[in-house]
């Protein structure tokens, strides 16, 4: 992409950058490394590279990410000559929280502003068992689905390591001030804004981060990545780590799937299904994969796309995600209606594939899935299309 757009631009919902504090400017003027963004192979080399024992990527995790600690010198364990090297040559630095907000559900969202003055989201989304955390892979995304708000920036960037872990960072820490039962994050989904396999490097390290006992300890079952198919990420992701895979389907033939989500021109359905069937081979767990489906009304909702779906999932062990659309200005889309997805839910079922209809969380404070960071000035030309008639829509 030649011209890179940047999410800032002006728009009433969207805050005018905020310039980093005095001290996150010293911190980013010495252009040290960010700790918070090392995982624990990096940590140990980056301790050899100063002439420490590798043993202090472990205590300096702990402190960072399990007490909350951002600053060497409470770090007790650390000699103080150790400390005052620490603070010379690194930092720990986190996003600034720009806005807050909770929802009457008790979702909560985060509008968090980056070094560059760019803005991410991240989601919190409590439930019964449960506490998820959403969190953003890329500020905007180039994949361009039809019916994502995020897609409507455009691609800016990708987000560093420490960018994508001070999510999960400034999450529970916050959460934890609040002092309040069911408030603990117990999952991390990688579902917020952009698409995390053409972020590989930076998603595999945070994914340790997550994984990690030392940093937030979360089983291989409690971290997903989420993709919309591309394909040799996925295959290389299989080889390289072990955590839930979901993948954003939303259609069941070629021709829906190339307009809905347009990276199927590039690896269409049938590479798609086949990596997916390698990934759960590679697998030591018995792992099944998450599909998502969002419901478009008289696009991808009728009982013979459920019927399609039956055919093309034979043989993956699946959970299947129905997520009604959740609409937004000048979409085109309209959500199905609750016949048409309990329908299409119920044929499913009794195909045998589990399946469960993602109730919508958040609405109130745009934090429902493709609504991240979504109010701003559309920088796709696709508003231009649906001025047109398009394949699938009644
Ligand atoms: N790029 C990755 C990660 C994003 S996950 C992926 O595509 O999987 C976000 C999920 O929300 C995806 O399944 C996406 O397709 C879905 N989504 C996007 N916009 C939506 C909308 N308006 N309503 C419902 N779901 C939406």
């Amino acid at each position: 992409m030649n011209e890179i757009p940047s999410i800032t631009a002006a728009s009433p919902e969207q805050p005018s950058p905020v310039q980093p504090s005095p001290e996150q400017q010293v911190a980013f003027d010495k252009k040290a490394v960010n700790l918070l963004g090392l995982d624990r192979g990096a940590l140990e080399a980056f301790f050899e590279s100063i002439g420490e024992k590798k043993f202090r990527a472990t205590q300096v995790m702990k402190w960072i990410h399990q007490l909350g600690v951002t600053d060497f010198q409470e770090m007790n364990n650390l000699s103080k000559d150790l400390r005052n090297r620490l603070a010379e040559n690194s930092c720990i630095q986190n996003l600034h929280v720009t806005k807050d907000m909770l929802s009457a559900d008790g979702t909560r969202k985060w509008l968090l502003q980056l070094q560059d003055g760019n803005h991410i989201e991240a989601v919190f989304i409590p439930e019964d068992d449960r506490g998820t955390l959403c969190v953003s892979s890329q500020v905007g995304c180039a994949l361009d689905c039809s019916f994502c708000s995020t897609g409507r920036q455009g691609f800016n960037r990708n987000l560093r390591t420490d960018e994508i872990i001070s999510q999960v960072w400034l999450a529970s820490h916050l959460l934890e001030e609040e002092k309040k039962p069911g408030r603990k994050i117990t999952n991390v989904v990688m579902m917020g804004m952009g698409e995390p396999l053409l972020n590989f490097d930076n998603t595999v390290s945070a994914v340790r981060i997550m994984m990690d006992d030392f940093a937030y300890g979360l089983s291989k079952r409690r971290v997903t990545v989420s993709t919309a198919g591309v394909v040799p990420a996925m295959d290389r992701l299989g080889d390289v780590i072990d955590m839930r895979l979901a993948v954003s389907l939303h259609a069941t033939n070629d021709k829906l799937r190339d307009e809905l989500v347009p990276v199927n021109k590039k690896y269409p359905l049938k590479e798609l299904m086949a990596a997916c069937r390698r990934f759960i081979d590679k697998q030591n767990t018995r792992s099944r994969i998450t599909f998502e489906y969002v419901m478009l009304d008289g696009v991808n909702d009728q009982p013979e796309h459920a019927r399609e779906l039956i055919k093309l999932l034979k043989g993956i062990p699946t959970l299947m995600n129905l997520i009604p659309f959740n609409p937004f200005e000048g979409s085109g889309y309209q959500t199905s209606s609750r016949n048409a997805v309990m329908r299409f839910s119920e044929i499913l079922h009794n195909a045998g594939i589990t399946t469960v209809v993602r109730k919508t969380r958040g609405e109130d404070i745009d934090a429902a899935c493709g609504q991240l960071a979504g109010k701003i000035e559309d920088k796709s030309r696709r508003h231009r299309r649906f001025a047109e008639p398009r394949f699938g829509m009644k």
